[in-house]
């Protein structure tokens, strides 16, 4: 029997390259039965806030699977991106890239003979990419980073898994613990509680920045990378470019209900409606929604078919002996097609499974939610931010007066570095404050008294965010200013 999956065509470049994967699916015998969804620029043109119609959204969520094509978000129309808000809302936690050295694709590790072969496992749902920001001065924009213990837990677990699976020996974590202490601290934790759950795996963690450093000057140190959703990104267009471009840059969203199987580049519009895109990368996600499906004999035999057709030497115009004349789309899906059967002289891939294979998915009918419980919290100040052109001094004169006789002023800060009551003159400052108001000794505030204080200091300032000062477990739950 066919597996049922939606499909979803895409903009730019997406018609073109869908078309000529699924033909090397059909060629390939491959069973699956498509239902084509409508989603994309053309539906947010004609009035779909969410860029996809009401029964695209019921046959993705009925079918678990979605099979798409790079999609354009118009721009200046206030609309958030239809790829990311498809990964969030249908919660495909764990965004898997493998890269690999590719059979005629030369780069500077291919033509030095270092194999890459590598997968990085980015976290896909939280981070900034909640898209949470405002501008709370005229000079000042913030965004807010969430990272959660649940989110992190499932997307770490996912990559033990996932390395376990494919016979990895090890895992690393990369983050930025050292800055953002609370945030990528609290990643970095849940990878060291689970990692203790995998003693078979060898696991270690590395900043980020290092971790660039180390990829693009010895890549052979790593086999899998888990990070939280911007680090991930950034980390795996980098990988990119070790195996020769977006090109070659497969990607799977993996969630436990649905899941979505895409490029990595987007519409390419400089090139679309010309027929000459590559297909290589959707080709490469497609073999990866094939092993996901448990289809792993046509999977191997599709991508040594592509690997032979790479070592031939033929190739699009995007990449390969520019000397050689390329193949457009189509000639290159033929070419391909041709040779399926044949096994490359270099890397034959064997019919592997890569993921958990999921018959069916589950239709739940309430929204998850995952709570830590038992935790002791205690609250102990306030974090008020506020507009001001004032000096720190000044300002501290005029907060004080809102002290009462539970809290006390303790900190100024102007963006994150402490300005009162010790600072530098050379602190450059903007027009936006924050005022540490904390509990004193011995004393129990209510929720209340602390937005009493915010509500008295908007008496004489414009107030523009507050945050509650917490300890969990008797630890402190909000960092120290730069300088505190
Ligand atoms: P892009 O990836 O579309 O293009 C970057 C460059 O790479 C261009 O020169 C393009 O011609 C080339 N390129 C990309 N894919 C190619 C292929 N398969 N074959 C040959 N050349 C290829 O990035 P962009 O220009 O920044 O974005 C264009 C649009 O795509 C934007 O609207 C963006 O929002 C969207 N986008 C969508 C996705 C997605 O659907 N997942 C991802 C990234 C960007």
């Amino acid at each position: 029997m066919k597996t049922k999956i939606a499909v979803a065509k895409g903009d730019g470049i997406g018609p073109e390259i869908m078309a000529a994967v699924l033909r090397i699916f059909d060629a390939a015998n491959v069973q699956l039965e498509y239902e084509y969804v409508e989603m994309g620029k053309s539906y947010f043109d004609a009035g779909h806030s969410t860029g996809m119609t009401a029964a695209a959204k019921e046959t993705i969520e009925r079918l678990g699977l979605l099979f798409k094509g790079p999609m354009e978000t118009p721009k200046g129309k206030g609309v958030k991106s239809i790829n990311v808000t498809a990964r969030k809302v249908w919660n495909t936690y764990a965004n898997q890239r493998d890269f690999r050295s590719l059979n005629g694709v030369d780069t500077v590790f291919s033509k030095a003979g270092i194999p890459i072969n590598l997968t990085i496992v980015r976290e896909n749902i939280e981070d900034t990419y909640g898209g949470i920001e405002h501008l709370l001065t005229s000079d000042v924009a913030v965004g807010r980073r969430i990272i959660t213990r649940p989110g992190s837990a499932q997307v770490i677990r996912y990559a033990f898994e996932m390395a376990r699976r494919k016979g990895y020996t090890k895992l690393a974590c990369g983050h930025k613990a050292n800055i953002m202490k609370l945030t990528d601290g609290l990643f970095l934790e849940t990878f060291q509680e689970i990692a203790k759950e995998y003693p078979d795996i060898e696991s270690s963690d590395i900043i980020v920045d290092d971790l660039c450093m180390k990829l693009v000057s010895r890549p052979e140190m790593f086999q899998a990378i888990v990070l939280t959703n911007l680090q991930g990104d950034i980390v795996s267009d980098l990988c990119a470019g070790l195996v020769g471009g977006l090109g070659f840059a497969p990607s799977a969203n993996i969630g436990d209900n649905i899941s979505i199987f895409e490029a990595v580049h987007g519409t390419a519009p400089d090139i679309a409606g010309r027929g000459v895109a590559n297909p290589t990368a959707l080709l490469l996600s497609g073999i990866l929604m094939l092993r996901y499906l448990g289809a792993t004999t046509a999977a191997a035999s599709i991508e040594n078919a592509l690997l032979y057709t790479l070592e031939q030497g033929i190739h699009t115009g995007d990449f390969g002996d520019r000397s050689t004349p390329s193949a457009d789309t189509n000639t290159f899906a033929d070419a391909i097609i041709a040779n399926l059967g044949q096994l490359p002289q270099k890397g034959v891939v064997i019919a592997q499974p890569d993921f958990e294979v999921k018959a069916n998915h589950d239709h739940p009918l309430k929204n998850k939610l995952t709570v830590s419980t038992n935790v002791q919290e205690e609250m102990v100040g306030v974090d008020v931010f506020v507009e001001s052109k004032a000096q720190p001094t000044e300002l501290a004169e005029l907060a004080k007066r809102k002290s009462t006789d539970n809290f006390q002023l303790v900190m100024i800060s102007n963006r994150g570095t402490q300005v009162w009551p010790t600072g530098s003159i050379f602190t450059e400052l903007v027009n936006e404050y924050r005022m540490r108001f904390e509990k004193k000794d011995g004393t129990t505030i209510t929720q209340k008294e602390i937005l009493h204080i915010a509500a008295d200091l908007s008496e004489d300032f414009k107030v523009c965010s507050v945050e509650f000062l917490m300890k969990f477990d008797g630890k402190i739950g909000y960092t120290l200013a730069q300088g505190q």
